[in-house]
């Protein structure tokens, strides 16, 4: 079986959806296919979440996915709350701009962003059409992508989007069947949580916004025993706080550019900003707009400084963490039930008692050790490196030299307008990307922000009119 359509995109998450979004908003006919494995469209893996604990890291005002209305998000909220949704927003007591409203909620709200958008496009005599399958291998000639599904079908199209995400080293397809992951319990899956003694001590890998998801889903699962929180620099993300405005710094001076030089202006507005009395999360917030030019701007080698001097810090102080769940990770920190550790994960140790063993070693130490716990959580991030995806379509997009890897090997090459790069360099004319396949051309490339900027100027350009 063959359908065809104007435009196929890959993938359904967040970014394949406010695509579609996009595109059905503007006043050009178009058959679009989104081919997406799950059962509804605008969640993946961020979005799906059920529990209200796992909230978005931003406040609602920061969060809209409408580049033309900040306040999107929040004025969709406000509806939702006054015709009695989310009856528990009252507890967090604040104006409704400020709250942090859980994950699961936002993927309602991105649906019914597309709800509307698919009646404007409507009009336009546009459709979106949501194709429950795997991509599993595309090719392109002189007239049309094609793509081959899990199911068998096939698809083709004028052109094609790969909008397919993260691909989280905590579910990396390869080793689900051995090694960490086998051995490691979802983040997320409070359900498998509560099976735990709740008096057992739980390991975790990684110190980032996902082990505090997985703390939160701990909590919620009842248990109350030790966990022992291992990464490389043993760095917990700040709180994230509402900051007042601070002068756009970068924004008027062009000739800072090299990872110490910017380290060292901001140190010096954080410091300024400190002896004002105001919080240091202003000046850093301001540094967000500048990234993409920063880093697509940097040499591969300042790059490289970057990720391996000030990356830790960047993720800690930038990526921070929800106010409700820092203060959970805080609280058991203080009562000392959860305790971080700078130490590197070296591989698992078989155990033969039910328990989990790691083989970790210290930071500044050269031996290693093994811990062990009730159960092991991986919150250890995300694999960019699409040669190191053993999903069948970034693998065969590599194999067909359709695609090459980004910068620094994060993710895939692509032109500013989002064509991706073959092989040997050129820029595709059927073929683009978006989101966090795109991490290695602007570093931030998977913020909410990003993929709703992206998402706009894309279907521009898909239109003929970028
Ligand atoms: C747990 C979590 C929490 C987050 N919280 C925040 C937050 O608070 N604030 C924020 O700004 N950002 C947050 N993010 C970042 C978030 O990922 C992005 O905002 C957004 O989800 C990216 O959307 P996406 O559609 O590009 O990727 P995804 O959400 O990963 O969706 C990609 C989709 O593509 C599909 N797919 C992949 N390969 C194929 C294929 N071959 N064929 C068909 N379909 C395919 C997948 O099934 C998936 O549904 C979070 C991310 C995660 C993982």
């Amino acid at each position: 079986m063959s359908q065809s359509a104007d435009i196929l995109i890959i993938g359904g998450g967040l970014s394949g959806t406010m695509l579609a979004v996009q595109l059905l908003r503007l006043p050009v006919r178009r058959k679009v296919l989104i081919i997406e494995p799950r059962n509804e469209l605008g969640r993946g893996e961020a979005y799906s979440a059920v529990e209200l604990g796992h909230t978005l890291n931003g406040n609602a005002a920061r969060m809209s996915v409408d580049p033309d209305n900040p306040d999107d998000l929040t004025q969709w909220l406000t509806e939702h709350i006054a015709g009695g949704g989310w009856p528990e927003s009252a507890e967090q007591n604040v104006p409704v701009s400020e709250l942090f409203p859980p994950r699961g909620l936002f993927g309602v709200y991105v649906q019914q962003r597309l709800v509307e958008a698919r009646r404007v496009g409507a009009r336009y005599g546009s459709s979106v059409e949501h194709i429950r399958a795997e991509v599993v291998d595309l090719q392109v000639d002189a007239d049309s992508v094609q793509l081959t599904l899990s199911n068998g079908q096939s698809l083709s199209g004028f052109c094609a989007v790969l909008a397919t995400g993260m691909f989280p080293a905590a579910r990396t397809p390869q080793k689900a069947s051995s090694g960490l992951n086998a051995a490691a319990l979802d983040p997320w899956d409070v359900a498998a949580m509560r099976q735990l003694d709740p008096q057992s001590t739980v390991m975790i890998i990684g110190s980032g916004l996902t082990m505090v998801d997985a703390v939160v889903s701990l909590e919620q699962a009842g248990h109350r025993g030790p966990i022992e929180v291992f990464s490389r620099h043993g760095l917990l993300p700040h709180v994230r706080r509402q900051p007042p405005v601070w002068i756009d710094f970068l924004g008027s001076d062009h000739s800072l550019r090299t990872p110490r030089q910017l380290l060292r202006e901001l140190r010096r507005q954080c410091r300024a900003a400190i002896a004002q009395g105001i919080d240091w999360q202003a000046p850093l917030d301001t540094v967000r707009v500048h990234i993409a030019r920063l880093w697509s701007q940097a040499t591969d080698v300042q790059r490289r400084q970057f990720v391996r001097h000030v990356r830790p810090w960047w993720e800690s102080h930038h990526h921070r963490s929800p106010p409700l769940s820092a203060k959970l990770v805080e609280r058991l920190h203080k009562e000392g039930r959860l305790r971080i550790h700078a130490a590197s994960f070296k591989g698992l140790e078989p155990r033969e008692d039910g328990s989990v063993g790691i083989r970790i070693r210290r930071r500044g130490e050269s031996e290693t050790c093994v811990v062990q716990g009730a159960a092991l959580i991986n919150s250890s991030g995300i694999e960019y490196d699409w040669r190191r995806v053993a999903r069948p379509l970034p693998q065969q997009l590599l194999v067909r030299g359709l695609v090459q890897s980004g910068p620094l090997a994060l993710g895939i090459a692509a032109a500013v307008d989002g064509a991706v790069l073959d092989a040997e360099g050129r820029a595709a004319s059927r073929l683009f990307a978006m989101g966090p396949p795109l991490r290695g051309m602007w570093w931030e490339s998977t913020a909410v922000t990003d993929v709703a900027l992206q998402a706009k100027a894309l279907a521009a350009r898909l239109s003929g009119r970028g």
